[in-house]
């Protein structure tokens, strides 16, 4: 996805401060931390590998899901197995794990509205500071924009926009569907 033109890019960030997103999962999973001595990603992990309903694709190094709080209708969570806080402590075993995964996730976006599936996907990790932060556990975000078809996306508007996101299909069904295809 482009901001103007659809076409495929990655981009780099850093910057000095923390973005927002970052700064509220790293204040989440340093107070799930402290709170329960555990980290708040694997403790998730746990929940999805025993419900079962809202994997999408597994495999031994990486875990796909529609997470309860998706926002888009087909969104989804790359999380890594191992508790990991970034990209450069991948073994080589969960470097491919990680190739395969996206590899697959991404084929059952294409095949869902079979159109090359349009998303913004990011990795979040720790910060570069020069401190451990072991409180950050490796994994990615879908966010793709299409709702009902190849040609009817979603939009956040009205209320969404102003007070709170609607859900137009539940996670379970989002991920029923990608399994499907
Ligand atoms: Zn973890
Ligand atoms: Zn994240």
């Amino acid at each position: 996805m482009g901001a103007s033109n659809p076409h495929p890019h990655c981009q780099i960030w850093s910057s000095r401060a923390l973005p927002n997103e970052v700064a509220k999962e790293q204040a989440s999973q340093r107070a799930w931390r402290e709170e329960r001595g555990r980290c708040l990603l694997c403790e998730y992990l746990e929940l999805e590998l025993a419900a079962r309903h809202r994997v999408v694709e597994e495999n031994d190094t990486f875990l796909t899901v529609v997470p309860f709080w998706a926002v888009w209708p087909f969104e989804t969570a790359v999380i890594s197995k191992r508790h990991l806080p970034s990209i450069d402590r991948l073994s080589e075993a969960e470097r491919e794990g990680l190739a395969d995964i996206l590899k697959r996730t991404t084929a059952r976006y294409d095949r869902l509205f079979k159109v090359s599936f349009p998303y913004s996907m990011g990795f979040h990790q720790r910060p570069t500071d020069g401190a451990a932060h072991d409180e950050h556990h490796l994994h990615l975000h879908f966010y793709p924009p299409l709702l009902r078809s190849a040609t009817v996306r979603k939009f956040l508007v009205g209320y969404e926009m102003l007070a709170t996101p609607q859900r137009d299909i539940t996670a379970e069904s989002a991920a029923a569907r990608l399994r499907a295809v």
